[in-house]
């Protein structure tokens, strides 16, 4: 579903993913860890042209790309597949709830406006919140307002989920209810990659771990391999933090 292949991306002369390499199955779920800094968030964002990769290949859905010379096409094609959540919800505060829903299916999908809001209805009852519908984001809490992020992106019925810390912006109290969402999406058939420092989360919803320091992939595992054994001496020292 996924196919990474020789990924480097540098911000001027800083170098900071260095040839990343990874294959993603089609319905697996996996967790990007690692240390502040190292690179999870660009290489998410690499994956939907947020970020443009300085070199590599990258194979999404059957589109091959070669990332020196990916043209508009191309990434569009990619970007259709590919859904996104932020760490800071992004919503738009001028439209409701259900509007923010919406503007995808109208601008992406080119959805006519009654079909696009029938869908909406229908991804906001998904996340809990059909009374919602008609609440500007000021108005909701963070778990909501992340909730409705997550709407938003499954609304475009995305192949692949993109999620870079969508919990790590909420207070404590209201992390649980958009984990629980999340861990019933995990278990439906889309691709799911998910940045995240909840560990035991990680743990639960997560086919394969990803481990990054420093723009490099330190470890790709099973999951239970992953914790089973932490071999490292640096993985290690990153969980000690944790504790
Ligand atoms: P965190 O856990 O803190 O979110 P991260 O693993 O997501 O960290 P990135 O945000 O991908 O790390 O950043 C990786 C490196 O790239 C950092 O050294 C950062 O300073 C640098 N970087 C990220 N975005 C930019 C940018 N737009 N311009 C210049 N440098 C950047
Ligand atoms: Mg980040």
């Amino acid at each position: 579903m996924i196919t990474i292949h020789s990924l480097n991306k540098s911000f001027g002369s800083e170098h900071i993913l260095k040839n990343i390499s990874l294959n993603i199955k089609e319905g697996e779920t996996v967790s990007i860890l690692g240390p502040s800094g190292a690179g999870k968030s660009t290489l998410i964002r690499c994956l939907n042209f947020l970020e443009n990769a300085t070199s590599g290949y990258l194979t999404i859905n059957n589109i091959e790309i070669d990332l020196t010379q990916a043209d508009n096409k191309q990434k569009n094609a990619i970007r259709q597949c590919t859904g996104m959540v932020f760490q800071s919800f992004n919503l738009f505060s001028h439209l409701t709830a259900l509007e923010n829903i919406m503007l995808g299916l109208i601008k992406v999908k080119k959805l006519p406006k009654l079909e696009a809001k029938n869908k909406a209805l229908k991804y906001l009852s998904l996340v809990g919140l059909a009374d919602k519908a008609d609440a500007y984001p000021a108005r909701l809490s963070g778990g909501q307002q992340q909730r409705i992020g997550i709407a938003r992106a499954l609304a475009l019925e995305p192949k692949i989920l993109l999620m870079d810390e969508p919990t790590s912006a909420l207070d404590p109290e209201l992390v649980q209810e958009v984990l629980i969402l999340i861990k019933e999406i995990a278990k439906e058939n889309i691709t799911l990659l998910v940045v995240t420092h909840e560990i035991n989360f990680a743990r639960q919803i997560a086919d394969k771990i990803i481990f990054m320091e420093k723009g490099e992939v330190v470890a790709f595992e099973e999951t239970e391999h992953f914790f089973a054994q932490h071999r490292s001496e640096r993985i290690r020292q990153f969980f000690q933090n944790y504790n």
